[in-house]
């Protein structure tokens, strides 16, 4: 068995023997490289800027596009997609749907004697849009933590959609319903879990949804009619815009959507703000990462982003799998466990 790292440098690096791997880079990839992945379209996994005339570059033709459209960036790049596998420099590269947001992927990395994965964000829960991702079948697995802590269990998908339709039905009667969430993924959902009712669409959202083949809903010139839903980001000041419905509808329901609000601080926060707070997530909730961290059958598991160190503790205790947080490139340690 070779010489294996992986560790995180304004990206992830996985090197084996004399092969290297950059994953999600926000700064200019270091030489040398044998390729450099794209897991999916949000801005903390994606710098188009340092991306210019890196090669091999992997993404999904949804990722790019979604970059090509928000950001005005077009990056030259080799398309792949689940169930995609190509070769380069002797090591298989294969592609898995990560469930996380439109044209996500998981990656794993074949070595010959050894199989690596990397997850990106994923979400192991299908929605609307989506399949859910399943555990890749691997050695050693770089997995998100995001919401690895175990205060995070969301409800359902159905529970969640269900309660949504209720409030969109209640908001909508006498004025009008507002959703805010994350653009690039619940930007898409809620189109298209809502997409009967008289949708408008804040313009960043509707440039991704085009894009992607979304075309439900319109971009309002000014404030539109009662019995609406607006769909839009995370604005800056939510008590003035909550002010601004009421004063012009009389009645709003408003609604923010984020994993974080499976913890009841973080909902109850904005309930005093009369702000309907659901946990509605693109990721996986800690049931979720645990049952992907079991079906991966992996030896080793790092843990990166959110709760990454929370995560790492709980397998190593709870379920005797080794894991660690993924170091940094200045805390680097040879991993002896292969
Ligand atoms: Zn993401």
């Amino acid at each position: 068995m070779g010489r294996f790292r992986a560790y995180y440098d304004d990206g992830i690096v996985v090197e084996y023997e004399n092969s290297r791997f950059v994953i999600d880079p926000l700064k200019k990839p270091v030489t040398p490289f044998n390729a450099v992945l794209i897991t999916h379209g949000h801005r903390d996994h994606v710098n188009p800027r340092v991306l210019y005339n890196v090669s091999p570059l992997i993404m999904s033709d949804e990722t790019a596009k979604i970059i090509r459209a928000r950001d005005g960036d077009y990056l030259r790049h080799i398309t792949v997609g689940p169930g995609s596998r190509l070769v380069i420099d002797n090591v298989l590269v294969e592609s898995f749907n990560a469930g996380h947001v439109v044209g996500s992927l998981s990656y794993v990395l074949d070595f010959g004697d050894l199989r690596v994965g990397i997850t990106g964000d994923f979400n192991v829960e299908p929605s609307i849009l989506l399949s859910g991702a399943k555990g890749l079948d691997v050695d050693v697995l770089i997995m998100e933590a995001t919401y690895g802590d175990p205060d995070y269990v969301f409800p359902s998908r159905r529970e969640v959609y269900e309660e949504l339709r209720a409030i969109v039905d209640d908001g909508t009667r006498d004025g009008v319903t507002v959703l805010m969430g994350q653009p690039l993924g619940r930007g898409q959902e809620l189109t298209a879990l809502l997409k009967d009712y008289r949708l408008y669409v804040e313009p960043s959202i509707k440039v991704i949804n085009n894009v992607l083949g979304l075309r439900y809903g319109s971009v309002a010139s000014g404030l539109p009619p009662p019995g609406s839903v607006i769909i839009m980001g995370i604005p800056r000041d939510t008590t003035r815009l909550i002010r601004t419905l009421r004063s012009k509808y009389g009645s709003a329901r408003v609604v923010a959507l984020s994993g974080m609000y499976a913890k009841r601080s973080r909902a109850s926060h904005l309930g005093k703000l009369g702000i309907d707070a659901i946990p509605l997530s693109s990721h996986s909730d800690f049931p979720g990462l645990v049952d992907f961290v079991l079906s991966s059958g992996a030896r080793f598991v790092y843990t990166v982003y959110g709760n990454a160190a929370k995560f790492a503790k709980y397998l190593r205790s709870e379920l005797g799998i080794m894991a660690r947080p993924l170091p940094g490139h200045g805390q680097l340690t040879m991993d002896y466990f292969l």
